[in-house]
């Protein structure tokens, strides 16, 4: 048992095996940035850079500068993409830590290259083209786009990327036409002699549904590191990634009371026991990350069993009902998300109830749940 009130185990070897279950699906020619913005999507960002620069590799990539020097001050080598925009101020640091921006707009192709000039420091970047995602992304004609490009001269053109707004929904062609578009793009930037070294447009579910024609020759993977991918809609194909959770997480008992009928528990009396009952005090909250709309509905798993949480989730606190476990006692340890025997709760379970995804579940993991490593 670990001396903690709330905290998570994160399995070193299942992210390991995803990104190798990745890495084999896409094979030799394509390679995989696995994509560790956002804590790692709660995993743990130097953790899981440490991790997968010593498994080979080659980048990583994150959301935005910060993360980028978090990875330069650990001591991380590897090539770092920035995937997520940049703010003006936030420039010079590309050549300071030796990061490679996504540039999004022809405006900020020309502020790079102005930069580049002015510290006479060479910079690769990749440029993203807004192919139908209608967020970050050029919007201009290819030819605008390869007259930016030729003008740029102080920084080099390393890869051509685009994102997919509906990859896992095959009740739509959005991706077709996203890449159809990219490839128009692309074909005229080679016609002018312009050869990104790079070309690449999926992230995990483009991966694991298998549209290899929109895999160029490196993919970026988050989800699939750390166990999920998203359910499709529609006729899609089966998946041909097998991934697992890397993550789960866990809370101790405080306190066990067995209450009479008729008791209203916790705010607003959201929950009235209709008999007599025993009910454990939890330490996790929504201070916690566990999300509030899971108050009165949600389920965790408890001496092997399926829980039900009775009234609000609190802000530190939630309370389940254990009478069907009645040895449960305090100092306990229950999972919120996570197995025990053949029971699982993942975090695409508790999105769905919450009317959430499971990207926003992992990511809202809050930094006083302590992260341990296995
Ligand atoms: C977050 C992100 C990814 C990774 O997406 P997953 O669905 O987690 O694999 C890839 N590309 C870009 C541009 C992103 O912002």
């Amino acid at each position: 048992m670990y001396p903690y009130r709330c905290w998570v185990e994160i399995s070193r070897c299942q992210i390991l095996e995803n990104f190798r279950n990745v890495r084999a699906v896409v094979g030799p020619s394509v390679q995989v940035i696995p994509v560790v913005k956002a804590e790692a999507y709660g995993h743990g960002l130097l953790e899981v850079a440490r991790l997968l620069e010593r498994d080979g590799a080659g980048w990583l990539a994150v959301s935005n500068v910060n993360e980028g020097i978090s990875l330069r001050d650990a001591g991380i080598n590897c090539r770092i993409l920035v995937m997520g925009g940049l703010l003006t101020e936030e420039r010079q640091s590309l050549f300071d830590y030796g990061l490679t921006p996504v540039i999004h707009s022809l405006e900020d192709l020309t502020e790079t290259n102005e930069a580049a000039r002015k510290r006479a420091q060479v910079l690769r970047y990749h440029l993203k083209v807004d192919t139908g995602m209608g967020r970050l992304g050029a919007l201009e004609s290819a030819e605008e786009i390869c007259r930016a490009i030729s003008q740029a001269r102080h920084i080099q053109l390393e890869g051509l990327m685009t994102h997919f707004a509906s990859s896992a929904d095959y009740t739509s062609d959005q991706t077709e036409h996203q890449l159809r578009a990219f490839n128009k793009i692309l074909n005229v930037i080679r016609q002018r002699g312009i050869e990104p070294k790079l070309i690449h447009l999926s992230s995990t579910n483009a991966v694991a549904y298998g549209r290899s024609s929109a895999w160029g020759n490196l993919v970026r993977v988050g989800h699939a590191l750390y166990g999920y991918v998203s359910a499709a809609q529609g006729p899609a194909p089966t998946p041909i990634l097998r991934v697992r959770p890397a993550l789960s997480w866990k809370a101790r008992i405080l306190t066990v009371k067995d209450v009479p009928e008729g008791t209203c528990i916790g705010y607003n009396a959201m929950y009235r026991t209709p008999r007599r009952t025993r009910i454990a005090v939890v330490a996790a909250g929504y201070a916690d990350g566990y999300p509030h709309q899971l108050s009165n509905r949600g389920k965790i798993i408890a001496a092997g069993a399926l829980t039900p949480i009775l009234g609000a989730i609190s802000m530190d606190v939630m309370t389940i009902d254990i009478s069907q476990a009645p040895n449960l006692k305090a100092g306990d340890a229950v999972t919120l998300l996570g197995s025990e025997g053949d029971l699982s709760v993942d975090a695409q379970h508790i999105a769905q109830l919450a009317g959430t995804i499971s990207y926003s579940v992992l990511c809202g993991i809050h930094p006083r749940v302590k992260r341990i490593y296995i």
